[in-house]
């Protein structure tokens, strides 16, 4: 078994989701008292915002490939940036390690592929949903990508940062956020990427008609089969993703 090193804090409240899906998932294949092998390098999120809210990514970008070279140092294997947002310099913390990157964005996409569907919804923050850095990399494995209208990105972001980070969770904007994907559904989307590890705290599938990618669960999953031996395919390393 591969030792996994997180880079989480992004917020802690899905860092913390991650680390259970991982020991659950290394405990579902193995069995008995067996647990995921790994570590975490937890940032202070304050730091972070500040630096995403005023465009400072490479900054941002060096605090993750700081916290990667620690992780590396002290044994992890794989590296996980547990945050859809920070992948936007994803390139920047692979630089600083010789350990693989698995990268969220492909580990979510490969599940879209495999459920059949093209035309997916993506809700995430601002940056996620408004930048290139995420969406060309789902693009590049042939997802069309639609984004909500600017209102509902507005509302999108506000409550992954207001409420969601900070472990609140609020009814009303449960269902705000299942509005947003009844309209993304009205526009043509098949599924819809819970683009933010936080979302999946609030949104369920029961909660879509149509079915929900969740990251977080994702990205554990694809960490789990690779610390046991799946290995990492060209594909699912941060680099040009091949179509
Ligand atoms: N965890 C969130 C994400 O997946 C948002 C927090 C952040 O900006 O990193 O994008």
């Amino acid at each position: 078994m591969k030792v996994i090193g997180l880079i989480g804090g992004m917020s802690w409240e899905s860092t913390a989701v991650y680390y259970r899906l991982l020991n659950e998932g290394v405990r579902d294949r193995l069995g008995g008292l067996h647990s995921a092998k790994c570590l975490v390098y937890s940032v202070d999120f304050a730091d972070i915002e500040r630096l995403q809210a005023a465009g400072r990514w490479d900054e941002a970008g060096e605090v993750l490939a700081a916290a990667a070279r620690s992780l590396e140092a002290a044994g992890a294997e794989l590296l996980l940036i547990c945050t859809n947002t920070m992948h936007k310099v994803a390139d920047q913390v692979s630089a600083a390690v010789d350990v693989p990157l698995l990268h969220l964005a492909d580990a979510t996409a490969t599940a879209v592929r495999g459920a059949g569907l093209s035309r997916v919804g993506l809700l995430g923050t601002a940056f996620t949903m408004e930048q290139d850095f995420y969406r060309d990399r789902l693009a590049a494995h042939g997802l069309d990508v639609l984004v909500p209208h600017a209102d509902d990105r507005a509302l999108v972001h506000r409550v992954i940062y207001d409420e969601l980070c900070l472990g609140v969770i609020r009814e009303e904007s449960r269902t705000a956020y299942r509005a947003v994907i009844d309209r993304l559904v009205a526009s043509g989307a098949e599924g819809v990427i819970l683009g933010c590890t936080e979302i999946e705290l609030l949104v369920a599938p029961e909660h879509s008609p149509v079915p929900v990618f969740a990251t977080t669960r994702l990205h554990a999953e694809a960490a789990v089969a690779a610390s046991l031996g799946a290995g990492l395919s060209g594909e699912a390393r941060v680099g040009a993703p091949r179509r």
